[in-house]
């Protein structure tokens, strides 16, 4: 009898520590909201392999931008310069190197943002640490197959940008346009910050695998599309995104774009940069 009672104790206990693991396992489950929590969803306009096909003309302006998210990246119509969002502010890094404010009529070809609410903040400190050692230690604390909105801020010693000139009708494929339309920027001992997103490779034609950000000066007058940076300490704030909500342009171009080509090679020259 005492053995029946101990087996019977044991299993009294095993359906305790399954239910006790199954309600933890539970809270770290998405509540899916019946309601639509603007906080860390994802919204996007067109998608990337679009804008690599040659559709550089969208339909959103910044206003309506604006209202979907204070935090995102993206491009201006007919590829005038890098799209760059933060706190509510959008600017414009041009192919001179500079960051322009815009306008609430400007419109984006395409364009990703959030309102950003960092769930995890940290400080990494490390002498010459550079975007592919941030791209080991992030990826350590991320998982591949979320989505992520990430802010990173700090002096940095280095920073290497680049933006595109604009494009002119007949528009040519976007890495085609780049062999001889993109500028490249050296910014030697500045402040600013990293927006951007990580995304996983499920979504990649629809937006860029990995880490992808844009940068901007804290006077606010230089920046671009993020090729590498050194610095010796950053401050990052990662937001999980738990939704995407895509809008799709309703221009005939991209209606009669060829999507279904694949475009990893065209994708690595565009967002390396050689
Ligand atoms: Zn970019």
């Amino acid at each position: 009898m005492h053995t029946i009672t101990g087996i019977r104790v044991f299993r009294m206990n095993c359906i305790l520590f399954v239910s006790l693991l199954f309600f933890s396992c539970g809270k770290q489950v998405n509540r899916i909201e019946a309601g639509t929590s603007a906080k860390n969803n994802l919204y996007q306009y067109s998608v990337i392999d679009a804008l690599l096909a040659g559709v550089y003309d969208g339909e959103i302006d910044c206003e309506t931008l604006k209202a979907k998210g204070d935090f995102g990246i993206g491009g201006f119509n007919a590829i005038d310069g890098e799209l760059y969002l933060n706190e509510g502010k959008v600017s414009r890094i041009r192919y001179d190197g500079h960051a322009y404010p815009v306008s609430d009529e400007e419109k984006a070809a395409m364009a990703f943002v959030t309102f950003f609410d960092p769930d995890t903040s940290f400080t990494i400190r490390e002498n010459g640490l550079t975007y592919d050692s941030l791209k080991l230690r992030l990826g350590n604390v991320i998982s591949g197959n979320r989505m992520y909105a990430i802010r990173i801020s700090g002096s940095f010693n280095r920073m290497q940008t680049r933006a595109p000139a604009p494009a002119r009708k007949p528009y040519k494929p976007l890495a085609e346009h780049l062999i001889t339309n993109q500028y490249f920027f050296k910014l030697d001992g500045t402040r600013g910050t990293m927006v951007g997103f990580c995304f996983p490779a499920y979504l990649e034609k629809v937006n860029v695998p990995g880490f992808h950000f844009h940068y901007l000066t804290e006077d606010r007058q230089k920046g671009g599309h993020v090729l590498d940076f050194m610095s010796d300490s950053i401050d990052v704030q990662l937001g999980r995104l738990h939704r995407l909500t895509l809008d799709i342009p309703g221009t005939r171009e991209f209606e009669k774009a060829p999507l279904a080509k694949d475009r990893k090679g065209e994708l690595n020259y565009v967002e390396g940069g050689e």
